[in-house]
């Protein structure tokens, strides 16, 4: 997925009945996290599939959750909601880089890199393979929505609150 994580973020924080706040925030940060590596990749270590350093491994982000959710609900329960919408979108990232990337489900019980469908190298470059390829329009779908929900979208509580009589 090229495009559409900080949207799926936004459509993931939406469904939650969020307009704004802190966890639409984190629901958008949680979708974009794991593509920081993309730094790493580019600065340091390019002959390497990004998707094989830690932040696009689930397992190391479940062992992440499960120290800092009941961290944050001892110390400091405020920041739970916010701290699990961020997982959720970091879970959300992952799913969709399954689509047509791939994503070391089983590590460290396998090294196998997971995906639905293989875009095949038929341009110069991988980014073009993967604009032109039907998989693409998925994501193109999801910018859509999220766009179109920003334009025009009100917050559930705003669709379902009764008129004054
Ligand atoms: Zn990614």
């Amino acid at each position: 997925m090229i495009l559409a994580h900080l949207p799926s973020g936004y459509l993931l924080g939406r469904s939650f009945g969020q307009r704004r706040g802190r966890l639409l925030l984190a629901a958008m940060i949680g979708a974009g996290l794991p593509d920081l590596d993309m730094i790493w990749f580019a600065l340091v270590n390019s002959q390497v599939h990004h998707h094989r350093f830690w932040p696009h491994i689930p397992a190391v982000w479940a062992g992440i959750a499960l120290v800092a959710l009941p961290l944050a609900r001892w110390l400091r329960p405020d920041w739970l909601a916010p701290l699990a919408m961020g997982f959720a979108g970091i879970l959300l990232h992952l799913i969709l880089d399954t689509s047509a990337g791939s994503i070391l489900w089983l590590w460290p019980v396998s090294d196998h890199l997971y995906s639905i469908v293989t875009v095949p190298a038929t341009q110069s470059h991988w980014v073009l393979s993967f604009l032109l390829h039907w998989s693409f329009l998925p994501e193109l779908a999801i910018c859509g929505a999220a766009l179109y929900l920003f334009l025009h979208g009100k917050a559930p509580a705003d669709t379902f609150r009764k008129p004054p009589s």
